[in-house]
């Protein structure tokens, strides 16, 4: 509905096509995903680790000095990466996918941090950061898939706490407050790391004069 809605008024003002409106539903229905990731191997979780070892051992392909690359007889397809190249990228895949995503699930539980506004902040914010700084697209556009992302989230924090209200019984279940928050205040190392990073991300990010237009014009 309010991608719909963000699409549409996207289309309204010119600025972008149709593939970029849809682009903006797709990413309004990852933040829909993400508060969910610390649910211990659930969907989003397994999706968003295998999503970064995939990141990660690009990384290593393509950070890796290219003088770093010989030839591999016994492995002909991988024969531009390396042997050595492609060892460390395997390592990187499986450091993510496993040790990490274990680590990330022993300190992390359901409707914890990730599950607090600042940490939708970050992951927005954060999303315009690597976009701004890796893609060639628009400007406007990676802003509004930022925003995106926000929304989709605060949907998902509303929907949960909207839940955790039995309205046929008129009664108030016990995890009514637990869903959307901005921080988790028994958790304090977590909530304050997580406010560096948003400061971070809001010192490093330009200020967002594009979308400040858009939003004037709508
Ligand atoms: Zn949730």
């Amino acid at each position: 509905m309010f991608a719909a809605g963000l699409a549409g008024a996207t289309l309204a003002t010119g600025n972008l096509d149709g593939w970029e409106s849809l682009g903006l539903m797709l990413f309004l229905v990852a933040g829909t995903l993400l508060p969910d990731i610390d649910v211990d191997g659930g969907r989003p979780q397994r999706a968003l680790f295998g999503a970064l070892s995939l990141v990660a051992a690009t990384a290593v392909v393509a950070i890796l000095p290219a003088s770093y690359n010989h030839r591999v007889d016994w492995l002909p397809q991988i024969e531009p990466i390396g042997c050595e190249i492609f060892a460390l990228a395997l390592l990187a895949w499986f450091v993510v996918r496993y040790p990490l995503a274990m680590l990330f699930q022993r300190l992390s539980r359901h409707r914890g941090l990730c599950h607090s506004l600042v940490v939708g902040l970050c992951w927005s914010l954060g999303w315009v950061y690597v976009g701004l700084q890796c893609l060639t697209a628009d400007v406007l556009v990676i802003w509004l898939q930022g925003v995106a992302i926000f929304l989709g989230f605060l949907i998902h924090l509303v929907l949960d706490e909207l839940y955790s209200v039995d309205i046929n019984n008129a009664r108030i279940r016990r995890s009514f407050g637990s869903a959307l928050k901005i921080l988790q205040p028994d958790f304090p190392l977590g909530s304050i790391a997580a406010c560096i990073l948003l400061g971070v991300l809001i010192w490093l990010l330009p200020y967002p004069e594009e979308l400040l237009q858009w939003l004037v014009a709508l």
